[in-house]
């Protein structure tokens, strides 16, 4: 297994917002996490890359135990997050942006500015390198949040809802990106709201609601699972995407 989370528990002080969250996942796969509003998808992300240290349980990542590593030491094993929220330097430029995470594993500036580059024309912004972050728009502004990651050269990349705000039309540019990180040989797992990316990208599907994974399965199988339809997606998705997913 890439990343082996076992029974993560999650304590606020008094308010436990993970209960026993496991979850299995292989080098290769896209696997979609979705749950409604606070069902502690992005506390178990934080728990994953160690932003938070659980309060019980073990994560394993390349049979390392990392439940309790730093940031830093999940990184270099090759876990990377996005988060819901992008972490900018505003008055960076795009290029600059992405070189800080290019300084996870290239100290000099040459090899950094090099790797920065080719992330840049992965996620199609090598055209704005040299314009300000704070120039753009949503679209640019998810793709450097995504940028700023790949560049930290993940086996496993985590998306805290990245493609959230796009249109229609800027989302299917961005599931593009999304299969070509894929194909780059990167595993990932995305959090979603928009059924339709999940439907398109995920081969593996989990539920989390209420701190708990409620069902997992194909996507065509979580759809029509009577306890998802209930807890999140309702009964008029169901009808309108279930029987044919
Ligand atoms: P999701 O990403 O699924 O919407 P979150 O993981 O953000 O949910 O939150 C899960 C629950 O944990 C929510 O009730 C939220 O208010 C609570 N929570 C998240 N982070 C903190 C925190 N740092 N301190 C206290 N409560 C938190
Ligand atoms: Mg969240």
């Amino acid at each position: 297994m890439l990343l082996r989370a076992e029974d993560v528990q999650m304590d606020f002080g008094g308010f436990r917002a993970l209960s026993g969250a496991s979850l299995d996942i292989a080098q290769g796969e896209i696997i979609g996490l979705i749950g409604p509003n606070g069902a502690g998808k992005s506390t178990f992300f934080n728990c994953l890359v160690g932003d938070l240290t659980p309060s019980g349980g073990r994560v394993l990542l390349n049979e390392h135990d990392v439940t309790r590593a730093t940031p830093e030491a999940h990184a270099r094993l090759g876990i990377g997050r996005s988060f819901q929220v992008p972490a900018t330097f505003e008055d960076l430029t795009i290029l600059e942006n992405v070189m800080v995470g290019a300084f996870l594993r290239h100290a000099r500036v040459r090899e950094a500015r090099a790797q920065a580059q080719r992330v840049l024309e992965l996620t199609g912004l090598d055209a704005l390198a040299d314009h300000k972050a704070k120039s753009l728009g949503t679209p640019g502004r998810k793709r450097l949040e995504i940028a700023r990651v790949l560049a930290t050269e993940p086996k496993l990349m985590l998306l805290d809802e990245a493609l959230a705000g796009l249109t229609p039309v800027e989302v299917q540019q961005a599931i593009e990106l999304v299969r070509r990180i894929h194909r780059s040989g990167i595993t990932l797992v995305i959090v979603e709201h928009v059924m339709e990316v999940i439907l398109t990208l995920a081969e593996r599907v989990v539920v989390f609601n209420q701190g708990k994974v409620i069902a997992r399965g194909t996507p065509a199988e979580v759809v029509n699972d009577e306890a998802v339809i209930d807890a999140y997606l309702g009964h008029s998705h169901a009808r309108r995407h279930g029987k044919h997913a």
